[in-house]
């Protein structure tokens, strides 16, 4: 058995002086190929960074990217809002960001994880995916409510999808106490510069204005993870992989700052009292 680690955080995030990074955890998986004899153990490191030296001091908001490991353009959106534009947001909040949730497919450009799990459908009380386990008990211990939390994700869109269509404009997932509150000032906003969906259904979810908030929305994703402790409101951003690169990340840029806009607007009595 041969151990490799791949441990080495993401860089532009671990340069960044107002940021302490942390070890949330390490996750392993076996690899092997056809013309290797032994199996490879290889690890993983799944990191945190946050704005705060002891305890966080004003709310925070909570950005998470890479669940899926083939979406990258939330990861890059999250190191360039970060270096760029994240201090103009510090007066009034604190971050915790979490910029590669799936490490194993970050490095290897996959959606699952080394165990082929589709980590978006693990945070649940039974989870099979390390990732999950490692980041509900790493934001239980440390006793942390996003006031706002965002994930970002992409549609990969292929040409030959066939009748399975995935929107090639951005939308977004809204989870609040109240219906839709952000979700149609950050699609309007978006929408200045890129296309929305204009979809009424989006993967059999109701969506309005390029937001889906239906009732019944998929209880197993780490948005979900994030409402349920307490978010007064939790985002899914997606973008879809036949825009260029740079025209995905640009539109996450927008949906964030939007995002952080109009929650800071938020009358108290929508937000959720926790
Ligand atoms: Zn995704």
């Amino acid at each position: 058995m041969v151990h490799r680690s791949q441990s080495v955080p993401p860089e532009h995030f671990k340069d960044l002086h107002f940021l302490t990074g942390e070890l949330i955890g390490n996750v392993q998986y076996e690899a092997r190929t056809s013309s290797e004899e032994t199996s490879q153990i290889a690890t993983f490191s799944l990191f945190a960074y946050y704005t705060w030296k002891s305890i966080p001091l004003k709310p925070v908001i909570v950005l998470t990217a890479g669940v899926h490991g083939d979406e990258i353009a939330g990861v890059e959106a999250l190191q360039l809002f970060t270096a760029q534009k994240m201090s103009a947001y510090q007066q009034d909040y604190e971050f915790l960001l979490i910029p590669r949730v799936n490490p194993w497919g970050s490095t290897f450009f996959r959606r699952e994880n080394g165990d082929e799990i589709d980590i978006n459908r693990h945070f649940v009380s039974d989870s099979h995916s390390q990732e999950a386990k490692l980041i509900t008990g790493y934001i239980k211990e440390k006793m942390i409510r996003a006031c706002l939390s965002i994930d970002f994700h992409e549609d990969v869109v292929h040409k030959n999808d066939g009748e399975f269509k995935p929107p090639t404009a951005f939308y977004l997932y809204e989870r609040t106490a109240s219906g839709l509150i952000l979700g149609p000032h950050i699609t309007k906003k978006v929408g200045e510069t890129f296309p929305v969906s204009n979809q009424s259904s989006i993967y059999g979810e109701t969506a309005l204005h390029g937001c889906v908030f239906s009732a019944d929305l998929d209880e197993r994703t780490l948005e979900n993870f994030f409402y349920q402790q307490g978010a007064d409101v939790a985002l899914t951003f997606e973008t879809p992989t036949c825009w260029e690169l740079e025209r995905r990340i640009q539109a996450h840029i927008i949906a964030l700052e939007e995002a952080i806009h109009q929650f800071k607007q938020l009358p108290k009595i929508l937000q959720r009292n926790k």
